[in-house]
C-alpha cells in the first residue's frame, strides 16, 4: 500500500518548471514525485553521504503530490475527456456541470464497426444546448459526494537582479517567479513505498530541506505528516462500476444507433495521474500509450483519448536539465478489454500496476495510474 504523506505549504512553493523561452519560472500545480526525491537526495549529501543515495533510492518510490483541500474524501486530475458546458462551465450547481465522455464515445466507437452510424457523435449540454467543451485541472469530492475544482493559488514576484551589469540580463530571467501561494486549507497528497526507515527519512528531509526551488531564499517550506489513503472506491468495484454503466450506455445507444454488437468481456481504463513516457521497442521513437503485460498476455489499449506534452526533468533546486522526453499527459485515457476466453481477470496484478506504474522513469514519478478513474462514470453531468 504504502504510506501516504500530507504536504502542506509554509512559504510559496516553486516546483520546477521553466518556459520554452527561460524567462520565467512558472511552477506546476502538484509536487511530482522526483521534485521530493530530488529534496531527500539533497539532504543525504549535506550529511556527507551522497555515495549512498543511488543504492537506497532504488528502494524507494516516491508518487507525485496532488494538491487537494481540507475536508475533501479525495481529489484527482480530470482525466482528458471530462466536459463541460463552453456558456456555463464548472461543476453544478454553479456551472450547467461536468461529464466523462470516454465510455459513450468507447461505446460509439464499437458501434461504428458494425455500420456508418446516421447521426454523428456529439454531446450537448442538457441545459441550454451549447456545445460542452473539454475541461481539466484537478477536482475534488467531499465526504456528502460534492464535487468542486480545486485552483491551486498562485502568487507573482518579479526579483530583480544584483547589481552585475554583464550578468544582468541572466540573472534577470531567474528572477521572474510564478509560485504556488501556501493556504490554510491547501495540502499536497502523495504515496511513497520503500522501507520504513527511508520513509522516515523522506519526511525528515521536506522539513529540514523544503520542496522545489529557492529553498535557500525562503520558497518550498513545508509541513509534513501522514494521512489516510484517498478514500475513493476499491479498485474492483471501480472496474465493477466502470462495466455495469458501459453496458447501460452501450444499450442505451444502440436504440438510437443500430450498430455492432458489444463485445464480451470486461471493460476497463488505465488513466494516467501524471506524464507517461512509453516506448514499444526500447529504442524505437517514444509513442502515446502503454503497453500492459498482465495474465501472461501483452495488451495495447482499443481505445485512447490522449495528447503529447514535452517532460524534462531537473535535479534538486535548478541544477543540470534530465533528457526531455515525448510523453503522454496527465489525464490520458486507455481502454482494454479483457476477454473472458483468457481466463478471469487478474484485480491483484491491476493493483500491481497502480503501484509500480507504467512506462519510463517511473522512479521520478511519471506513468502513476489509476485503474478504472471514478469520473468515467459521470455520464451524466455533475
Ligand atoms: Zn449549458
Amino acid at each position: 500500500m504504502g504510506v501516504w504523506l500530507r504536504l502542506k505549504p509554509r512559504s510559496p512553493l516553486l516546483i520546477g518548471r521553466l518556459k520554452a523561452d527561460s524567462a520565467y519560472l512558472v511552477t506546476l500545480p502538484y509536487i511530482p514525485g522526483r521534485v521530493v526525491r530530488g529534496a531527500w537526495a539533497e539532504d543525504r549529501r549535506m550529511a556527507g553521504n551522497a555515495a549512498t543515495i543511488s543504492a537506497a533510492a532504488r528502494q524507494l518510490q516516491i508518487w507525485n503530490f496532488h494538491p487537494i483541500r481540507e475536508g475533501m474524501a479525495y481529489s484527482l486530475p480530470l482525466p482528458l475527456s471530462a466536459w463541460t458546458c463552453k456558456r456555463h462551465p464548472g461543476f453544478r450547481p454553479q456551472g450547467h456541470g461536468v461529464l466523462d465522455s470516454l465510455i459513450p464515445r468507447w461505446v460509439y466507437r464499437l458501434l461504428e464497426e458494425g455500420a456508418r452510424p446516421p447521426v454523428p457523435f456529439q454531446i450537448v449540454c442538457d441545459v441550454c444546448e451549447d456545445r460542452m467543451t473539454p475541461v481539466g485541472g484537478y477536482y475534488g469530492v467531499s465526504a456528502g459526494g460534492g464535487r468542486a475544482r480545486i485552483s491551486v493559488p498562485l502568487q507573482f514576484q518579479t526579483k530583480v537582479a544584483l547589481s552585475r551589469p554583464r550578468r544582468a540580463a541572466m540573472e534577470g530571467m531567474l528572477y521572474q517567479v510564478t509560485a504556488i501561494a501556501p493556504q490554510e486549507d491547501l495540502a499536497f497528497v502523495g504515496r511513497v513505498h520503500g522501507p520504513p526507515n527511508l520513509i522516515r527519512e523522506v519526511e525528515a528531509a521536506l522539513t529540514q530541506v523544503g520542496v522545489g526551488a529557492l529553498t535557500r531564499r525562503g520558497y518550498g517550506q513545508v509541513q509534513v505528516g501522514r494521512g489516510d489513503p484517498p478514500a475513493y472506491p476499491g479498485l474492483r468495484e471501480r472496474v465493477e462500476q466502470f462495466n455495469e454503466i458501459f453496458r447501460k450506455v452501450y444499450e442505451d445507444l444502440a436504440r438510437l444507433v443500430p450498430g455492432a454488437p458489444l463485445p464480451e468481456g470486461t471493460f476497463f481504463t488505465i488513466d494516467l495521474l501524471a506524464p507517461g513516457v512509453f516506448r514499444e521497442d526500447p529504442l524505437g521513437p517514444p509513442v502515446l500509450w502503454p503497453t500492459l503485460e498482465l495474465g501472461g498476455r501483452t495488451l495495447r489499449p482499443v481505445f485512447c483519448i490522449t495528447r503529447p506534452t514535452l517532460v524534462g526533468g531537473w535535479s534538486t533546486a535548478w541544477g543540470l536539465p534530465k533528457p526531455v522526453d515525448l510523453a503522454a499527459s496527465p489525464g490520458s485515457a486507455y481502454g482494454f478489454r479483457w476477454d473472458p476466453g483468457w481466463g478471469p481477470l487478474d484485480f491483484k496484478a491491476l493493483e500491481r500496476l497502480e503501484e509500480t506504474g507504467v512506462g519510463e522513469r517511473t522512479d521520478e514519478g511519471f506513468g502513476e495510474l489509476m485503474v478504472c478513474h471514478p469520473f468515467h462514470l459521470e455520464v451524466e453531468p455533475v
